[in-house]
């Protein structure tokens, strides 16, 4: 399995190449050369197996043989071993044709959980096995900077540094990341923006003596591993719905595009998806770009639902490839120019050929206060802001066949947002009992000002390779 950039300036490589670069050199993406296939037979072997048994079969498809999928068992078992609930991600019918497949009973408690828990394991058995280490390093706004350090703890050949702006994260979010201790992770309170956090980071990548000297790595959404470990629970979750003897479809909250790109991926490997539901806050670029083939970029609003506060979703350049029937010399111009006039020139036809399968729904703060108390009166179900976008999207945009249930991505556990769900039930949900004593942990940080060599100097500090072990 040989993989190749979007953009087609930069040599392939194989898995654990993408693995470890994350975004390829000439600034694309990293896609299959060839997608796998699998017939009607071949789906129904897979009911029945445990969620890890199942991801490990799914994603050998992907690893050409390295990892091949003996040694990706054990490794996806240990991955999904702490999640709260034995099915690993749960499929709970909400309402008439209504499902929610509950992505969120990892340790922080989002969908992220479901990739990063195994990411952090294959990034260290890569590492392990080439005698390398490296040193990640990212900035948060609070919700990938704690999955990153989950996924990150205790790994041998990972140290991480996660930088936050000081004061400007929920309470939940920055205890999600300061109490926890390992010492191969370091937070950074950073007296600034996200945005200065950001920048931090990219100064440090764009430093390449100090990037060679730490061996810098970033976890980011287009890591294709990341892609591929989301393919897994759309199909448990169509599977166990009658696939492929049924078809299904999914609404998926969406923010960079990664996670609703994995369910085009399983249906690109035959599992029958009637119809893919993006759903999205009022930063409703996608939902413009699949009514009227406009994607123009507006400024960033704040919304309920923060994961999905975004204007330029990374991963949809892998679908743009396939849209423009793998044309990468296309592709490339088409992001150029995207870049340059902040509006995407899709050719008509390819629009239409994404219209056939995606549907789009914009919801806004008020609407989504309304689903939230709607679910909760009406179906007995808690949902946190990102997910009740996925349900009103379901019930706005359902596929005309009745027959087809419709699958929405449960992204977050309503406790991770309890303000906009106590606002709109009136209940505050609880942490589940595994986080119960979060406000009781000590905590761990460093204060430093937005200054680039004060934050090198700590990052050189703080990596084992510097400290002798
Ligand atoms: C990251 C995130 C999303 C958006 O997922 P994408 O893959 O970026 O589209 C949606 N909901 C929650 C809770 C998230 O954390």
């Amino acid at each position: 399995m040989r993989y190749i950039s979007t953009r087609g300036e930069a040599p392939a490589r194989d898995f654990e190449g993408v693995l470890l670069a994350g975004l390829a050199e000439d600034g694309g993406l990293f896609v299959p050369e060839t997608w796998p296939v699998l017939t009607s037979a071949e789906w129904r072997k897979l009911r029945g197996l445990p969620y890890p048994a199942l991801a490990a079969r799914i994603l050998a498809l992907f690893t050409g043989g390295q990892p091949d999928e003996a040694a990706l068992r054990p490794l996806l078992e240990k991955a999904y071993a702490g999640f709260g609930h034995p099915a690993t991600c749960p499929l709970v019918q909400i309402d008439t044709r209504v499902f929610a497949l509950e992505l969120f009973h990892g340790p922080t408690l989002a969908f992220k959980d479901m990739a990063m828990q195994a990411l952090g394991l294959l990034f260290d058995a890569t590492l392990a096995r080439r005698g390398e280490r490296v040193t990640i390093v990212g900035a948060t706004s609070g919700d990938t900077g704690s999955a990153a350090i989950e996924a990150c703890r205790d790994r041998a050949a990972v140290d991480i540094v996660i930088l936050h702006p000081e004061g400007r994260t929920s309470e939940v979010q920055r205890r999600q990341m300061t109490t926890v201790l390992s010492p191969n992770v370091a937070n950074l309170a950073v007296a600034g923006s996200f945005d200065d956090c950001q920048d931090l980071v990219k100064a440090m990548f764009g430093d390449a003596p100090f990037r060679e000297e730490m061996k810098l790595a970033a976890v980011n959404s287009i890591n294709w591993a990341r892609v591929a470990l989301q393919i897994p629970y759309y199909v448990s979750a169509a599977l166990a719905l009658g696939a492929p003897d049924r078809e299904v479809a999914f609404s998926v909250p969406t923010g960079n595009f990664g996670n609703v790109l994995a369910a085009w991926a399983a249906r690109r490997m035959g599992l029958p998806i009637a119809q893919l539901i993006v759903g999205s806050n009022r930063n409703d670029i996608l939902a413009r770009f699949l009514s009227a083939n406009d994607m123009t970029v507006r400024t960033v609003e704040p919304s309920l639902s923060p994961s999905m506060d975004i204007q330029v979703s990374s991963n949809f350049e892998r679908l743009l490839f396939e849209l423009l029937g793998r044309d990468a010399k296309a592709t490339a111009g088409t992001m150029r120019r995207f870049r340059a006039e902040g509006r995407m020139p899709v050719p008509d036809e390819a629009w239409k050929t994404a219209t056939e399968v995606f549907r789009g729904f914009a919801l806004d703060d008020q609407g989504t206060l309304a689903e939230i108390a709607r679910l909760h009166r009406d179906c007995g179900y808690l949902a946190d802001p990102h997910t009740a976008v996925g349900t009103a999207a379901a019930l706005a945009v359902p596929p005309s066949d009745p027959a087809i249930p419709v699958v929405v991505a449960a992204t977050a556990h309503p406790a991770k947002f309890p303000d906009a769900v106590q606002r709109a039930t009136g209940i505050a949900p609880p942490l589940p009992p595994r986080l119960a004593d979060l406000y009781q942990r000590p905590e761990r940080y460093t204060r430093l000002p937005a200054d680039l060599s004060a934050v090198e100097s700590f990052v050189r500090a703080h990596a084992r390779r510097n400290r002798g072990d």
